[in-house]
């Protein structure tokens, strides 16, 4: 069916391509025909004038015959006085009476327009009864020197005369109408009979040409007038009647509608043929679509596992991804055995490459980590992309030892050198391990406890954890703490206290530090060590972080009232300083409380900010313009190098205290801490020991050059009235 319809469409465009074609080559035929007769008659007419063939009808008479003679499509001459009376007519026709032009229905219209017109006249198509012809007259005025109309000369196209009237055939069921301005028929080619011949006398209906005008203007938007000017065909049905399909021309210097006709049924003749190769095709058609569908199955099969294919792999690393592991996990654990681990590896610091280099770089680093962890794993392991930058590898487990072994093998091959278009990276990754006895864990357990264990592993970087027990502790007790802590701020339950810290060089009081304590009715005592990174975390930081901000410089504005103008340092942890409401915030409680930005210490947390570092120096700088201290708090803990030093703003450094601990013992803790020390000098940032418990810690430090302490050997943390007795009573430190 869709095969006939297209070869039906196509066979009505060609149909309307040919009609067209035949419309147009008609209107042109006609033009080149009448404008020939007009200078036919012209020239005759000047040599009628010349014989006076008005008076010397003899001479004229030959004329007109050879002119007849060489134009066989010509009825024959007539010469008429302007005044409408035939005077002289060509020697084929036989007048029986007189006849005047101008006495005559069917004539009197045209020859006056010939009487006014300096060009060829054609008339109505009429019945002639001096050549017992139906004709197309058409006439000239012949005129003297000065322009008057001496006769006119009358020549007529004859309709019946073997010799198409303008020499063209029509093909095979293609007929042809010309019709004039005033609707009457110049010419139809079907007409043939007597009978139909008084066609020429009715003029065809205003509907048709209406709608031939819609017809029109629904085509191409064009109004009658500029369709004759455009050149333009235009397809239409029922001009000639219901069972025809024509194509509509206009010929501009005649001012005819040509209109080219063919009926439908030859349209649908010239179907037959096609419907009768469709039938015989659609055997073979049906054959055809047999073997389709079954080509199509199969392609529906590979577009399946194309699809499947997409959905279980990485497109980066070409690795299997976590809807792989879901949905492969119970194959490879009856295939493997029951005993396996599962490594959770997360690259460290990742971040830090993206957003430095671009994405694209990162890529490149992860599809090269991708293909060492490969080549890394035995058949039997099953290694996923399980998102960004983490990997999970499952793989028999029966020895401590062989799991060592592949362990450190893959930080090895992690921590090699990494050549990306140029640059060179040092990658580290964290790795939690989960095991599995008899098979007896779920994959969302294992999982679990993978997580939690590169979730230790994360403390120290570039190393790995085993699950235990405890994990599962910690994590239940994080979820318990980011549950307390939702209501913890509306039930008034953090406060703070503040721990002094002195000079070295005086033993006087330089400041105090603010640090938050929580104190839960039912689960007691939470150090912040422990709550912080939950809040953090869950998004909670900033609320609390605002309260330690507003309730210190509360705190220390009554301190300072009784007359000590010290500094005050706050911990500002790095998901809090990102906060883009931070700095207002800090701007608008300082000015509240008349606090100068010059007493005040941001305590920021090294270890924390690597990965964001160009925004964090940003927001830092802003802060010192703003007159706030930057301390780097916990140095030496983090990952950052001493080079960072000279690249923030930086006017302190914390020596952490675990550092501390140790310095009286530990020759390499005494050493790093000399050094911290010696490059604070040699950039002018001074040096804040924490964690001094004992006297001589103090005085080691003060030796290596230490400007600051801070310590249970001073003071531990106390409440603000605390602080206020301890300042009142305040006497210097001797060391
Ligand atoms: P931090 O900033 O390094 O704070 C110093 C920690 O060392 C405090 O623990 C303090 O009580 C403790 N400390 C002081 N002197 C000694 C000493 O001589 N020996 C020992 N062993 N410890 C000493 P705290 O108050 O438990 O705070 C722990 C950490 O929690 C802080 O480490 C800080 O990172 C965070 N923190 C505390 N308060 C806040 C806060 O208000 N905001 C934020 N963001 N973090 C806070
Ligand atoms: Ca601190
Ligand atoms: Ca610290």
């Amino acid at each position: 069916m869709v095969a006939m319809t297209y070869i039906w469409i196509n066979i009505k465009e060609k149909s309307i391509i040919e009609l067209s074609h035949i419309s147009r080559l008609n209107s042109s035929a006609m033009t080149n025909l009448l404008n020939n007769y007009q200078g036919l008659l012209k020239s005759v007419g000047e040599r009628v004038l010349e014989l006076d063939g008005l008076n010397n009808t003899d001479e004229a008479r030959k004329l007109v015959d050879s002119m007849l003679a060489d134009n066989p499509g010509l009825a024959g001459f007539g010469l008429s006085t302007p005044q409408g009376d035939l005077v002289l007519t060509s020697s084929n026709i036989v007048l029986k009476q007189p006849f005047n032009f101008l006495k005559m229905p069917e004539t009197a219209v045209d020859f006056k327009k010939a009487l006014e017109s300096r060009h060829l006249i054609v008339g109505h198509t009429y019945f002639f009864e001096g050549f017992k012809k139906w004709v197309i007259p058409i006439r000239y005025a012949l005129r003297n020197e000065q322009g008057k109309v001496m006769a006119v000369l009358s020549t007529g196209l004859d309709l019946d005369s073997n010799v198409h009237i303008w020499n063209l055939d029509l093909p095979e069921g293609v007929i042809l109408h010309v019709v004039r301005q005033d609707r009457s028929i110049q010419y139809d080619s079907s007409i043939v009979t007597p009978e139909e011949h008084q066609m020429y006398y009715e003029p065809i209906a205003p509907e048709v040409f209406d709608r031939i005008k819609a017809k029109i203007e629904t085509t191409y938007g064009l109004d009658f007038e500029a369709f004759k000017t455009s050149g333009l065909t235009v397809q239409t049905e029922n001009f000639h009647n219901d069972a025809w399909f024509d194509v509509i021309g206009y010929n501009r210097q005649y001012n005819y509608l040509i209109a080219a006709s063919k009926m439908y049924r030859t349209l649908y003749m010239a179907i037959v043929p096609y419907a009768a190769i469709i039938l015989s095709s659609l055997l073979i058609l049906n054959i055809l679509l047999a073997l389709m569908f079954r080509y199509i199955s199969r392609l529906q099969k590979t577009t399946k596992e194309t699809l499947s294919y997409q959905a279980h792999h990485d497109q980066l690393t070409t690795l299997p991804n976590r809807y792989y592991l879901k949905e492969y996990f119970g194959r490879w654990q009856r295939r493997h055995g029951h005993d396996y681990a599962l490594l959770y590896l997360d690259l460290d610091n990742f971040k830090v490459i993206n957003d430095h280099y671009g994405h694209s770089i990162g890529d490149s680093v992860l599809v090269e980590l991708a293909k060492r962890l490969k080549e890394c794993c035995k058949e039997e392991t099953m290694l996923i992309r399980h998102g960004g930058d983490e990997f999970i590898m499952l793989l028999p487990y029966t020895d401590r030892q062989d799991l060592q072994h592949f362990i450190d093998h893959i930080i090895y091959r992690i921590n090699e050198r990494i050549r990306v278009e140029g640059l060179e990276f040092t990658i580290s990754g964290s790795i939690g391990i989960a095991t599995a006895r008899n098979g007896a864990t779920s994959l969302d357990e294992l999982l679990r406890r993978a997580d939690l264990a590169m979730y230790e592993a994360k403390k120290e970087r570039n190393s790995f954890a085993l699950f235990n027990e405890a994990m599962h502790q910690l994590s239940a007790r994080r979820s318990e703490i980011e549950e307390a802590l939702h209501t913890a701020l509306e039930r008034q339950e953090f406060y703070m206290v503040y721990q002094p810290q002195i000079h070295a060089e005086n033993g006087y009081i330089a400041g105090v530090e603010a640090l938050i304590r929580w104190e839960h009715p039912t689960l007691g005592f939470i150090p912040p060590d422990q709550f912080i990174p939950v809040a953090e975390s869950s998004g909670q930081i900033n609320a609390i972080g605002n309260f330690v901000i507003d309730t210190a410089f509360k705190k220390i504005t009554a301190v300072q009232a009784i007359g000590q103008s010290i500094r005050l340092s706050v911990n500002v942890s790095v998901r809090q300083l990102l906060n883009q409401h931070f700095r207002s915030y800090l701007n608008e409680r300082s000015a509240h409380y008349s606090l100068s930005p010059s007493n005040i210490v941001i305590e920021i947390t090294e270890s924390l900010f690597i990965e964001d570092f160009e925004q964090i120096r940003n927001l830092l700088v802003l802060l010192r313009d703003d007159g706030y201290r930057i301390s780097l708090d916990d140095f030496g803990t983090g990952y950052s190098s001493l080079s960072v030093l000279s690249k923030l703003p930086i006017n302190e450094v914390k020596v952490d205290k675990s550092f501390v601990r140790d310095i009286l013992v530990d020759n390499h803790d005494r050493a790093l801490i000399q050094s911290i020390i010696g490059i604070g000098h040699s950039l002018d940032i001074p040096t804040l020991a924490e964690g001094v418990e004992e006297l001589e810690q103090a005085l080691a430090l003060k030796s290596y050059g230490c400007d600051l302490f801070q310590g249970y050997y001073f003071a531990k943390p106390m409440k603000q009235k605390e602080l206020s007795a301890y300042l009142n009573s305040f006497k210097p430190y001797k060391f």
